[in-house]
C-alpha cells in the first residue's frame, strides 16, 4: 500500500484531499482521472465510518451486498489505478488561503496546493455523562460491529433512536444474551425497516423513554450498570448490563478548518449549495462534513465527485502563475509560498 510517497519540498500540489471516506475516494478518483495527479492525506484510520461496518446493502452495484471495509479497498483502488498519491496519516494543521496557495502539515511535513477539498466526514456523538469515556474499552463503545463480538454471553445496552443504534443491536444480539435499546422518546427516528428488524430479534428489548446519566463500574472495573433517568419523570433506574453501545449519531470532523471556513450550529462546513464551494476560493468541502441530513455512503461519494469537479473548473479557470513553481516572484502567491 502507497504511505508518504511525497513530501513538498516547495512542490506546490493541483490539489490536496483531505479525508479518505466515500467522498474523499471519489474526489480522488474523479481528480486522478483529470490528470490533476490529486495527493489524498486519507488518515491513519483510512476508509471513514464505513470500515467500521459489515454488510453493506444499499449502495448500488452490489446487489449481494459487500463488507463496508471491502468496499473501501476498492475505492481506495480505482483512485489509485489512475494515479492518485497516498498519505495514510492525519493532517495536523492547515492553512487555507482565499484563492492563492493552501499548506496541510501532516507532522513536520508540509504540502502545498492550489486547491483544497475537504472531506473529513463524521466521527460518533457522545453522551458527555460520567464512565462514558472511563470505560471506554471496558465495556462502553461506540462501534457495535467492531466490538459486538467480545459480548458473548453478556446483557448490553444500546443507546439510540436512529438507524445506528438498529443496526448496531442488530449486529450485537448475534452475541449477546439479551439487548435493551434505550432511547429518550418514545417514538424512534430509525427507518421502518431497521425498526422492524430490531423487533423482530427475540433478544432485543425497548425501553423508553429513558436517558441514560452514568455507566457504573463494577469491582472489575469494567462496566457493570446505567443508571437511567425517565425523560418525563425524572425517577431513576439502573440496569445491570456488561457492555454498552452509544449510537446516537455523529459529528462532523471540522475543528481542523473551524476558524477558516463558514461553519453552521452544528459544525457542518457551509458550502455555496448546489456547489461544493466554501467561502474561500480554490477550496471545497464534500461528503459527511456538510451533510445534515442523507448521509449514505452512495451521497457521500456523490458530493465527491462534485467536489473533484469544481476542483477541476476552478483550476482550470485560474491557471498556475509559473513563477509560483519557482518562488521567485513577489505576487500574493508567490508570497504565501515562501512565507513557510
Ligand atoms: P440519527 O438518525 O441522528 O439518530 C440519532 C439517535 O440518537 C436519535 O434517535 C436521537 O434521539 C438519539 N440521540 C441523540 N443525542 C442523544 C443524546 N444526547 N442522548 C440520548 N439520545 C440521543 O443518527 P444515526 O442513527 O447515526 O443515523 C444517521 C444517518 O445514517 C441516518 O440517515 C441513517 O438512516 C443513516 N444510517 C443508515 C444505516 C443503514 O441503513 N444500515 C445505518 C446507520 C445509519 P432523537 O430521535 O430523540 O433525536
Amino acid at each position: 500500500m502507497a504511505e508518504k510517497s511525497t513530501e513538498s519540498n516547495g512542490k506546490v500540489e493541483n490539489l490536496i484531499i483531505l479525508g479518505g471516506g466515500p467522498a474523499g475516494y471519489t474526489a480522488a478518483l474523479y481528480a486522478a482521472r483529470a490528470e490533476l495527479e490529486p495527493l489524498l492525506i486519507e488518515g491513519f484510520q483510512w476508509g471513514g465510518q464505513l470500515q467500521n461496518t459489515t454488510d453493506v446493502e444499499n449502495y448500488p452495484g452490489y446487489p449481494e451486498g459487500v463488507m463496508g471495509p471491502e468496499m473501501m479497498n476498492q475505492f481506495r483502488a480505482q483512485a489509485e489505478r489512475f494515479g492518485t498519491r497516498f498519505i495514510t496519516d492525519d493532517a495536523t494543521e492547515v492553512e487555507l488561503s482565499d484563492g492563492g496557495i493552501h499548506t496541510v502539515r501532516v507532522g513536520k511535513d508540509e504540502y502545498k496546493a492550489r486547491a483544497v477539498i475537504l472531506s473529513m466526514g463524521a466521527e460518533p456523538k457522545r453522551l458527555g455523562i460520567p464512565g462514558e469515556l472511563e470505560l471506554g474499552g471496558r465495556g462502553v463503545s461506540t462501534c457495535g460491529v467492531c466490538d459486538g463480538a467480545f459480548f458473548k454471553g453478556e446483557s448490553v445496552a444500546v443507546i439510540g433512536g436512529g438507524d445506528s443504534a438498529m443496526e448496531d443491536s442488530i449486529f450485537v444480539s448475534k452475541f449477546a444474551e439479551n439487548l435493551t435499546i434505550v432511547h429518550r422518546r418514545d417514538e424512534f427516528r430509525a427507518s421502518k425497516i431497521m425498526l422492524e428488524r430490531a423487533r423482530g430479534k427475540e433478544n432485543i428489548d425497548f425501553l423508553t423513554p429513558y436517558v441514560p446519566v452514568e455507566f457504573i463500574a463494577g469491582d472489575d472495573g469494567k462496566i457493570a450498570r446505567v443508571r437511567l433517568q425517565h425523560a418525563e419523570t425524572g425517577e431513576e433506574k439502573e440496569i445491570e448490563v456488561g457492555g454498552a453501545f452509544v449510537a446516537i449519531g455523529h459529528r462532523p470532523r471540522s475543528e481542523l478548518v473551524a476558524d477558516q471556513v463558514e461553519l453552521d450550529d452544528e459544525g457542518y462546513v457551509i458550502v455555496d449549495e448546489p456547489s461544493t464551494k466554501t467561502k474561500l476560493a480554490g477550496v471545497f468541502a464534500v461528503g459527511d462534513l456538510v451533510d445534515h441530513t442523507y448521509r449514505q455512503a452512495v451521497t457521500a461519494a456523490g458530493s465527491g465527485t462534485k467536489g473533484a469537479l469544481d476542483a477541476e473548473w476552478y483550476l482550470r479557470d485560474m491557471p498556475p502563475d509559473p513563477e509560483v513553481h519557482w518562488g521567485t516572484n513577489t505576487g500574493a502567491i508567490v508570497s504565501a509560498v515562501e512565507a513557510s
